[in-house]
């Protein structure tokens, strides 16, 4: 029952027996960012001893390469004086440590910089801090990207959009039903639907979805960042978003949980896991196309990685190093490019938001 078990499940079983079952999406906020609670709130929960791994923990190589295509975006802006260095969130501050190392060839883009880092975990900004603190760049950390000051920024986001939350509806015979997180007979919690369908809901679908057979589920995210990325961007910048998802918008659903580098029940233990749901490229280029910016890809990953030159940064690096760390670095090269429904090079999509006046951005040559 209820008592003695986690404090988090504990406050949303009060809510539910308040206010009724939770839309998933705000169980899924719950979980992750709860103020006290919320998985990312308390935790570091990057790399071997923690729950899962991303591209920059894997190798410096990925964040180098960003550094270098920041740079010739700077560039192609025009070489603004003053330019925002954007992370949505930045985990360890990996990626933005090697990022800043790489840019140093360029010495006038570095000294333009001031760096930006979209934040909520305080355990993580503390992280950060101490990893970026020794670079002599100026930094700021924000709650939320709307909190950056305006101006010319060039933005980078690795894994960030699959952690916000993520709503569901499941089609009946009268229409699209929310799918929310209740108390089921057992006891435990459960996923159900809302007793009424959403109203007006087929018209804000995609259009080939919309007369879907009974049963489908369709999951979507409120576009607030996607409308907020393009606004920013359509004036000045350009932000590089990667994250596993899919090109094209389709039906099922795609949250998952993890623990400790293995799947488990996205309702089993709230606030220990990982929630993370696909991220939807096709509605993300609309939104953020529809307020006036330019949208390049997604392309893979991998395509990404290797026009930015991975292979001859894999090659200058191995040629430098011992014969055991040159092993590593192919072992690192290989997975970040790794073909195949489970490889990352395939998995992970990139796409650009852009300024159109910037033309093709580099890596997104057709
Ligand atoms: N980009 C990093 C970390 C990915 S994990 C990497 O590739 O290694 C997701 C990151 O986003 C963490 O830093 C987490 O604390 C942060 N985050 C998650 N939800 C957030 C939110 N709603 N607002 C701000 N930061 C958030």
């Amino acid at each position: 029952m209820a008592d003695g078990g986690a404090p988090l499940e504990n406050e949303i079983r009060r809510l539910i027996a308040v206010a009724g079952p939770l839309p998933l999406s705000d169980y899924m906020r719950l979980c992750l960012t709860h103020p006290r609670y919320g998985y990312y709130i308390n935790r570091d929960p990057l790399g071997a001893g923690g729950d899962f791994t991303t591209s920059p923990e894997i190798s410096q190589m990925f964040g180098e390469l960003i550094g270098l295509w920041m740079a010739a975006v700077w560039q192609r802006m025009g070489a603004p004086e003053n330019v925002r260095v954007v992370e949505l969130g930045p985990g360890r501050g990996t990626l933005m440590d090697d990022a800043l190392r790489a840019a140093k060839v360029v010495k006038p883009f570095r000294a333009a910089i001031v760096v930006h880092l979209v934040e909520i975990s305080p355990a993580l900004r503390e992280v950060q801090r101490r990893r970026l603190e020794p670079l002599d760049v100026p930094i700021e950390w924000h709650a939320a990207f709307e909190e950056v000051p305006g101006g010319p920024a060039i933005l980078i986001a690795n894994e960030f959009i699959d952690a916000l939350p993520v709503r569901q509806a499941i089609k009946q015979t009268d229409g699209w039903h929310e799918r929310v997180v209740g108390i089921g007979p057992d006891d435990n919690l459960v996923i159900g639907m809302a007793p009424d369908p959403l109203p007006f809901f087929e018209t804000s679908m995609p259009r080939g979805l919309r007369k879907s057979p009974q049963g489908s589920i369709y999951e979507w995210r409120n576009d607030t960042i996607a409308l907020e990325l393009g606004r920013r961007m359509r004036d000045d910048g350009a932000a590089l978003i990667i994250d596993y998802g899919h090109a094209h918008a389709g039906l099922g659903e795609t949250l998952q949980a993890v623990a400790g580098h293995a799947f488990t029940d996205p309702l089993r233990t709230p606030g220990e896991a990982d929630l993370t749901a696909h991220v939807d490229f096709e509605a993300l280029g609309q939104s953020a196309e529809s307020i006036g910016a330019r949208i390049h890809g997604p392309i893979r990953q991998r395509d990404l990685f290797l026009r930015l030159g991975i292979e001859e940064r894999a090659a200058a690096l191995k040629a430098n190093a011992p014969r055991e760390k040159a092993a590593d670095i192919e072992i690192a090269f290989s997975r970040l490019i790794a073909e195949g429904a489970h490889g990352m090079g395939e998995l992970f999509k990139a796409m650009a938001i852009a300024a159109p006046e910037l033309g093709v951005l580099p890596g997104f040559e057709p």
